[in-house]
């Protein structure tokens, strides 16, 4: 305390409590008295601690709140590039695996520890979310742990993959040395760890001894995929048995079986009455119903028959026949549970197959290498500078033989980190994706190459720069700006959903603009041909631009890429995402709470904001898109009304911002890198890139 303070305090009108104290106590003279004060004194200063403590966990919480309440206006634009995360793919082998061997290890725990770890999972933001068939199992296969006191159970930093209850004990939570609070029992953490391979992000010391539940992300992952892959396995066995469904696609069905809705009947309710209209189609899932019909007036309804799970009706609605020709009541103790089909959807995606887009014939591709530059080798490149940094390494711009007049991106990866982080599939995927794909919206992969340490990708060059850097340069685009880019990806997915490939990593960093001003999708390292109507599993993507489904791991689809096309919008038309979090796991859960918690800006137009909303649903298939006209729903919304997409197409349109670019080697537009001082990877021989 220096002096200035101790006179205030003491002299001053501000002097507090405990000084007043003091200087009371300094005029007496029995010690006993001065014990008994100083006591008070001690435990005054105890109440006003713990009061200050809770005081800091409340406004931590209060904190908290307003976050992931605020406005998004009030948020900073982004002013560094968003990384791509991912787990290791699922393959589909192994996802079968899930399906069908992966048996779920129980563990003991008495009823209360169950019902502990429920409320802690109901009181967590993001396990709220889950099924309630998923809490059971997650509930059923955690396993206990035990720490001593002032042991490190999370460190920041580590790579983990366990998820956490507290059942008894305390615990302190840290940040960078910095103590940001405890937490008591009832309570879940490390949960951004079972979505995919991650560091911690603060550190968690047992300040008691402590009893715990965990559980891994493996285990985990195949509960959340289970239910949702039986659920779907399950719909489409279904619908095959049902005569008017048996002939459609494989697509079709997929898509029928993602709009089914399961519905509960008590037991003697009527599902369906005689001479009502109706619009539905039933497929019993669980259960017996009693069909039932009266010949002629005033007579008795007779029983005709039951039927039982897999059986089916009210098919001829469907059709168009749409008043009930026999009652249908549930007739089993324990009730009926229906599947239920309306014919809007029916016919929104029966017409489908004859209607979809497919404009792009599916050329085979021999190989990916461009006659043009077969003949080219490694050597015959020279780097003139660095265009970006990605996730696996370096992209730069390389000349052939210094020959000036022609330059070319060229992404180099380190083999080494590759797999360390198990991304082969994912490399392999983007190099075939783009390799075959015939689109001007679609960065060119004319060549690519290999030694012991690195994988290379020749690309065509985009000297326009990332519209990441042209939207943190001007903050934000107007509605014409936007709609031009938002064509362009448009075009993009016309192209790649027509082929089953879902892109997975839409974001400004993404798109690459040409001479032209015209942008192109570049990086393709999540991109995977799922087929069409089928679906993916693995958690990829880019936190503010990840949808709902891939979250919750339910699978998902090329649907994912309409809910991310919606992000985007809404980043262009205002400089930020609608769901930005201090951390993941925060932007997760405010994506979590759907796109009608934000709040849009004045900026973002009627139309816009209509658009934004119908593409970020939450449910896939309500996203415009899904239904039968596929991305023409999008096109002819009334956002683009009156948008040139002819000229689009043919590029004779003139683009909102043409980029400055002086000659082939002109790197204005990029941002610049330091060289690249890493020392050179371990070799990796394992050979997995043969057909790289
Ligand atoms: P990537 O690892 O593919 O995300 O690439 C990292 C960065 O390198 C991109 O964000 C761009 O800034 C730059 N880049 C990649 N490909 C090209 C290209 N074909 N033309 C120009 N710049 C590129």
């Amino acid at each position: 305390m220096n002096i200035s303070h101790r006179k205030r305090t003491l002299e001053g009108p501000f002097y507090s409590y405990p000084y007043q104290k003091n200087v009371a106590m300094n005029g007496m003279s029995d010690p006993q008295a001065v014990l008994k004060a100083k006591d008070e004194q001690i435990q005054a200063l105890k109440a006003q601690l713990v009061a200050k403590e809770e005081e800091i966990v409340q406004l931590r919480s209060q904190l908290d709140k307003f976050q992931s309440v605020l406005p998004n206006a009030l948020i900073q634009p982004r002013k560094v590039r968003a990384q791509g995360i991912s787990a290791e793919p699922q393959t589909a082998k192994n996802i079968k695996d899930y399906v069908a061997n992966v048996k779920l290890q129980t563990h003991k725990k008495t009823n209360s520890s169950k019902e502990l770890i429920k409320r802690a999972i109901m009181d967590n933001d993001f396990m709220k979310n889950l099924e309630v068939s998923q809490i059971h199992d997650i509930v059923e296969c955690m396993h206990p742990v035990e720490f001593t006191r002032g042991s490190m159970i999370i460190k920041e930093g580590d790579v983990g993959s366990l998820v956490y209850v507290m059942e008894e004990g305390k615990v302190e939570v840290t940040k960078a040395n910095t103590k940001l609070c405890t937490m008591g029992p009832e309570k879940v953490f490390g949960e951004l760890a079972i979505l995919y391979n991650c560091t911690r992000t603060a550190s968690i010391k047992a300040l008691t001894a402590c009893k715990l539940w965990a559980i891994d992300r493996p285990s985990f992952q195949s509960i959340m995929m289970r239910s949702g892959l039986l659920r779907q396995i399950e719909y489409k066995e279904f619908l095959k048995s049902v005569p008017s469904f048996k002939n459609l696609p494989e697509e079709t069905i997929s898509k029928i079986a993602d709009v089914l809705e399961e519905t509960h009947y008590n037991n003697g309710e009527c599902i369906i009455r005689q001479g009502a209209r109706g619009d539905t189609f039933f497929i019993i899932s669980k259960g017996k119903v009693k069909v039932t019909k009266r010949t002629s007036k005033g007579t008795e309804d007779q029983s005709i028959r039951y039927l039982q799970r897999g059986e089916f009706f009210g098919e001829k609605a469907l059709q168009g026949e749409d008043i009930r020709t026999a009652n249908v009541t549930a007739d089993d103790p324990e009730g009926v549970d229906c599947l239920v089909l309306d014919r809007e959807s029916y016919t929104q995606l029966i017409s489908n197959i004859d209607d979809l887009q497919r404009t792009y014939e599916d050329e085979e591709v021999v190989n990916n290498v461009e006659a043009e530059f077969a003949k080219l080798k490694l050597g015959d490149l020279s780097i003139v500078t660095t265009l970006g940094v990605g996730g696996f390494g370096r992209v730069e711009l390389v000349q052939i033989n210094n020959d000036t007049s022609r330059t070319f991106a060229l992404k180099i990866m380190r083999k080494h980190h590759i797999v360390e982080t198990r991304q082969q599939e994912h490399i392999m995927n983007e190099k075939k994706i783009m390799a075959e794909a015939r689109s001007e919206f679609i960065v060119k992969l004319h060549r690519t190459f290999k030694d012991r340490k690195y994988l290379y990708m020749m690309m065509e060059v985009c000297l326009g720069g990332e519209l990441w850097t042209v939207l943190r340069d001007k903050g934000s685009f107007d509605d014409t700006t936007t709609r031009f880019y938002t064509g362009c990806v448009l075009e993009a997915y016309t192209y790649l959903h027509s082929k089953g490939i879902v892109y997975r990593d839409l974001k400004p960093e993404n798109l690459l603009l040409d001479a032209n001003g015209y942008c192109k999708l570049v990086d393709f390292g999540f991109a995977k041909k799922v087929g069409l109507g089928r679906k993916t599993w693995t958690f990829c993507g880019t936190p503010e631009y990840v949808a709902p489904e891939v979250i919750l791991n339910k699978g998902h689809d090329i649907t994912a890429d309409y809910w991310s096309l919606g992000i985007l919008m809404f980043e262009l038309l205002t400089g930020s995402p609608p769901f930005s979090g201090q951390d993941p796991m925060k932007t997760y859960n405010l994506i979590l709470k759907g796109i009608d918690t934000i709040e849009f800006p004045r900026k973002i137009t009627k139309n816009a904001n209509n658009l934004i909303k119908k593409l970020c649903r939450d449910i896939p298939t309500e996203r415009l898109g899904f239904g039968r006209g596929g991305i023409r729903e999008i096109q002819k919304h009334k956002w683009f009304e009156g948008f040139n997409w002819e000229g689009l197409k043919k590029r004779t349109m003139t683009a909102p911002i043409t980029p400055k670019i002086k000659n082939t080697s002109d790197t204005s537009n990029f941002d610049d890198y330091p060289d690249d001082e890493e020392t050179a990877p371990p070799d990796d021989l394992s050979g997995w890139d043969r057909d790289f």
